[in-house]
């Protein structure tokens, strides 16, 4: 693949780690290649799409914004239909979209329960069939999950959460079975506490407690991700399939 253009499909990428995923596959030189063209998938923010366009628009790059609902695969196969003709090709799938609806058991409905499993789980199945045939005709393909420190280490008001991003783990591991013999290799990456506006809800004294538990003490940003999940699709890491890559200051060790 080097030094040709990879075509990337990231969903989530208006904000927080899909932003800066979306900035790391397009910059120069990274994954082996000049650059990326990137077409990103977001659900409601229009300013936040017109923004990271304007932010990256460079002459040898292709960047596009499409909005959809990651939980229906309806609009996805839609959605990475008009991103393959856009992009001309698809090399690289980044499932990164997901929500929080956080609360105990007792106080948790069924919505809550079924909404964070279709944005989070859900979508990966989608976008992940979405991309398949193209992927499989081209004997090509690098596909990373983002999962959750929470999949792994249960967290308290989290259940609905906890469940979707281990099943995005068992996803993974499957499909890199699956597809293995294609050449396409599917990771996840289990991300520990992240600044972005999904932990912003939390008080300085919640972030001060999880800090606590952090051995590199500190919360990671966007970019201390973005950087892994290039890495996978880089050329470096074409004998890495199934694994569950945790980057979370040493949280889980
Ligand atoms: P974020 O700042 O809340 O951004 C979420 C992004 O996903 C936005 O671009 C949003 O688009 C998009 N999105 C949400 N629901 C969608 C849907 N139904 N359809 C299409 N797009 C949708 O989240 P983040 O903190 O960057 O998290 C990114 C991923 O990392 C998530 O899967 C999350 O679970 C995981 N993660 C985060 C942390 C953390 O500490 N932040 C830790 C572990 C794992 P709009 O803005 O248009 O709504």
């Amino acid at each position: 693949m080097s030094n040709k253009t990879k075509k990337a499909i990231v969903t989530g990428g208006t904000r927080g780690i899909g932003r800066a995923i979306v900035k790391e596959l397009a910059s120069r030189n990274c994954c082996d290649v000049l650059f990326s063209d990137v077409a990103f998938i977001y659900n409601s923010c229009d300013e936040c799409a017109k923004e990271l366009i304007e932010e990256i628009k460079h002459p040898e790059i292709k960047i596009f914004g499409f909005k959809a609902d990651v939980s229906s695969l309806e609009q996805a196969q839609a959605t990475v239909n008009a991103a393959i003709e856009k992009l001309g090709g698809v090399d690289i799938l980044i499932n990164n979209a997901g929500i929080t609806r956080d609360n105990l058991l007792l106080r948790m409905n069924e919505k809550d329960f079924d909404d964070v499993i279709s944005a989070n789980l859900k979508s990966v199945f989608n976008y992940t069939k979405a991309v398949l045939k193209p992927m499989i005709a081209q004997r090509y393909g690098r596909i990373v999950n983002i999962s959750s420190v929470v999949a792994l280490i249960g967290n308290a008001g989290q259940s609905n959460y906890a469940a979707s991003k281990a099943g995005v783990i068992g996803f993974t591991k499957s499909m890199a079975r699956e597809l293995a013999s294609r050449n396409i290799t599917v990771n996840a990456v289990a991300p520990g506490f992240i600044q972005t506006d999904m932990t912003n809800k939390l008080s300085d004294e919640q972030k001060a407690k999880l800090t606590q538990n952090i051995p590199l003490g500190r919360l990671g940003t966007p970019e201390d991700i973005a950087k892994v999940v290039a890495f996978l699709c880089s050329d470096q890491a074409n004998y890495i399939t199934g694994q569950v890559i945790s980057v979370d200051g040493g949280m889980t060790m």
